[in-house]
């Protein structure tokens, strides 16, 4: 094994246990979390490396790099899109993926539904929610998500899921808090007024993932974290 693919296994394994001790803080089962391992940008030896290592689920953030990789890793994964996702490109994505953070609107919810292969189970979906306010950034508004989960219920070849959003750019991790516990309650909101189990919530990336941990994450997505730093400790002085 490269030096590369030892780092990936170690950076990996930091990983886990700052999941497991974020869990733990909060009374969590660390079990209940699921790691997602972005691999926008990381080449297919590197993917293999982690799947090695024991990751199950890949995140790409574009359709096209996704559908060149996913064509060459042969090891078995689950394929998570978490990055935005335009109309034009969702029947790409509902063939390719098992799973799709990203849906903001009733458009692309519609094409992914129709488009998902017949013969594949449902796409799980999870709707995103921009709660920062941030111009040219993508998701559903808070007020908005409640029509659209209706939308996205309704349709066949689709398996609403949960909710994920994108913390703000912040200077300390603990600054991104107010926006998991709001995803969290918007999702306990949700839940209440349009009778759906949304058991789903994926938030925290490298910066900030113990603390969507704390607030309740069931999914995180990282990628630099794993995939371009060695693990503390372990990098030349
Ligand atoms: C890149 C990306 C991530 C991972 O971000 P890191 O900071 O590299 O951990 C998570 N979610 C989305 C939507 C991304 O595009």
């Amino acid at each position: 094994m490269s030096g590369g693919h030892a780092a990936v296994a170690a950076s990996l394994e930091e990983v886990r246990e700052r999941i497991a001790r974020a869990a733990e803080r909060a009374a969590r089962n660390p079990g209940d979390v699921r790691l997602v391992a972005v691999t926008k940008g990381v080449d297919v030896s590197r993917i293999e490396a982690a799947i090695a290592a024991g990751v199950t689920d890949i995140g790409e953030n574009r359709v096209q790099e996704a559908r060149g990789k996913h064509a060459q890793v042969r090891s078995v994964a689950t394929w998570h899109l978490v990055g935005h996702l335009q109309t034009n490109k969702a029947a790409q994505a509902a063939a390719l993926f098992d799973a799709v953070h990203s849906v903001d609107g009733e458009r692309v919810a519609r094409a992914l539904a129709e488009r998902r292969p017949a013969e594949r189970e449902p796409l799980a979906a999870l709707i995103e929610v921009e709660l920062t306010g941030q111009p040219g950034r993508s998701g559903v508004t808070e007020d908005g998500a409640e029509r659209l989960v209706r939308v996205v219920v309704g349709l066949p070849g689709i398996h609403l899921m949960g909710l994920m959003t994108i913390a703000p750019k912040v200077d300390a991790p603990e600054q991104a808090r107010p926006a998991f516990i709001r995803l969290k309650h918007l999702r306990d909101r949700l839940e209440q007024a349009c009778g759906w189990p949304l058991p789903e919530l994926s938030m925290g990336m490298s910066d900030d993932f113990e603390v969507a941990v704390e607030e309740g994450a069931t999914m995180v997505r990282i990628g630099r974290t794993i995939f371009s730093s060695a693990p503390a400790g372990r990098q030349a002085p």
